[in-house]
């Protein structure tokens, strides 16, 4: 059956959510503790027992789990359930070392199936629309996530995968698209090789992006819709917690995403102190699972940097609402004392005229400070000129300066040199030494 809006799921009163959440992460705590040793001798270093959570208050009494965690149980140690009872994994290739690996019970697969129609639902997907998926197909869990989440909901689902961008363009024409699924910088790419074949894509069934998997800002937001003539609708998700569909902006307001509190407790903690901030505040995005069977988590560290609101919704759905991801801690980068995230740089970038919105940031080591050079494209027509790219170059560096605080190296590339994604965009060069 088609999924529509769940009114008594998505608009449950909070009081009635929280009572709720309280059940859920009772039974999730007893799994953890039950069948996972890790958990439950974290638990018994800190003296809790199971019985001991009797509030969402003593959910902060609970040990985080961080990605080292999977890593340090590599491959199954972490799962609350025999391998046999499995029936699908997922893994994250890891930059160093091992990968990251999740499992999922048939039912933990069809919790996925169902937040995931629910947030495609919530993004204006309809039962019968054509979705074009460029997330990539595999180990990540962007491709299957989105898949199935398309079908759960009814609608027909083309499983392109990332790649292969010319042929992307003609399918999206000729199977009618309502609906594109890609990361935004994989959009922007399709956009701009449709725009140098001539291809008006605003005039295609395009309707709705739905967007995630890397961090991005409002105004890249602004320049896929200009550009591709649909709205663009952030999602989010981690494989770690379930896949895409954790949480997703509604279509309504497209001002933070609702995350589906039935499912998950959401809380932001200071990274350094690993206190929760007061409420509102900006700091670390901690999810526990509530229905998870496979692999429940508890208080996962996201690493991702956010702040929450509970404010009523224009859409009418009660869960909270994450706002933008403004980056990763990971992707932090501290340049003379000032912490800036690539995605701030890219704000400052997409704005100026003349400047295409592709942008790479090189890290160096200049004697003991760091220095970062700013790489941007100027648009078709303006970069042969050097005095142009000179002015254009000026302009960004005192727009970067005032906006965000730091002083940076401008290089204005020609249309095409800076490396398009198919997938998750390469926005940082670190060619600073390694630590010893
Ligand atoms: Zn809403």
């Amino acid at each position: 059956m088609a999924y529509r809006y769940d009114r008594a799921a998505e608009s449950m009163p909070r009081g009635k959510l929280a009572a709720l959440q309280l059940t859920r992460l009772r039974a999730t705590v007893r799994n953890a503790y039950a069948n996972v040793p890790m958990h439950r001798r974290r638990m018994r270093e800190l003296g809790l027992e199971p019985g001991d959570i009797r509030s969402l208050e003593d959910l902060a009494r609970l040990p985080f789990t961080q990605k080292t965690d999977l890593r340090d149980h590599y491959p199954f140690g972490l799962f609350a359930r025999p391998r046999k009872d499995l029936a699908r994994l997922h893994a994250s290739s890891g930059t160093t070392g091992k990968p990251t690996v999740v499992g999922y019970t048939a039912r933990d697969l069809a919790t996925w199936s169902g937040l995931m129609a629910r947030s495609m639902a919530c993004a204006g997907v309809r039962p019968g629309d054509v979705v074009h998926n460029a997330y990539g197909y595999g180990l990540f869990t962007g491709g299957l996530g989105a898949h199935y989440g398309a079908e759960r909901l009814g609608a027909t689902v083309v499983p392109m995968s990332g790649g292969a961008t010319e042929r992307q363009i003609v399918l999206i024409q000729d199977f009618g698209a309502r609906v594109l699924c890609a990361t935004p910088s994989y959009a922007l790419a399709i956009a701009e090789v449709a725009e140098r074949e001539g291809v008006d894509l605003k005039r295609s069934k395009l309707r709705i992006g739905l967007f995630g998997a890397e961090p991005w800002s409002e105004a890249m937001r602004e320049e896929i819709q200009k550009r591709l003539g649909l709205r663009a609708v952030d999602i989010y998700g981690l494989s770690e917690i379930m896949g895409p569909g954790v949480a997703c902006e509604c279509l309504e307001a497209q001002a933070g995403l609702h995350g589906w509190e039935d499912h998950f407790i959401f809380e932001v903690i200071d990274p350094d102190s690993g206190r929760p901030v007061p409420a509102g505040g900006v700091g670390e995005l901690v999810i526990t699972t509530l229905t998870k069977e496979a692999l429940p988590m508890l208080r996962y560290r996201t690493r991702d940097i956010t702040r929450l609101s509970t404010g009523r919704c224009e859409c009418g759905r009660s869960h909270l609402r994450i706002r933008r991801i403004t980056g990763r801690n990971d992707d932090m980068l501290i340049i003379r004392g000032v912490n800036v995230y690539p995605s701030q740089i890219e704000a400052v970038l997409v704005g100026l005229p003349q400047i295409a919105p592709h942008y790479q940031l090189v890290l160096e080591r200049k004697g003991s400070l760091d220095h970062v050079t700013v790489e941007v494209e100027a648009e078709q027509g303006v970069a042969p000129d050097p005095a142009a790219c000179a002015r254009l170059a000026k302009e960004a560096r005192h727009h970067i300066k005032s906006m965000i605080g730091i002083t940076t190296d401008i290089v204005v590339k020609q249309p095409g040199e800076i490396p398009r994604s198919q997938g998750k965009a390469v926005r940082v060069r670190d060619l600073r030494p390694r630590p010893a």
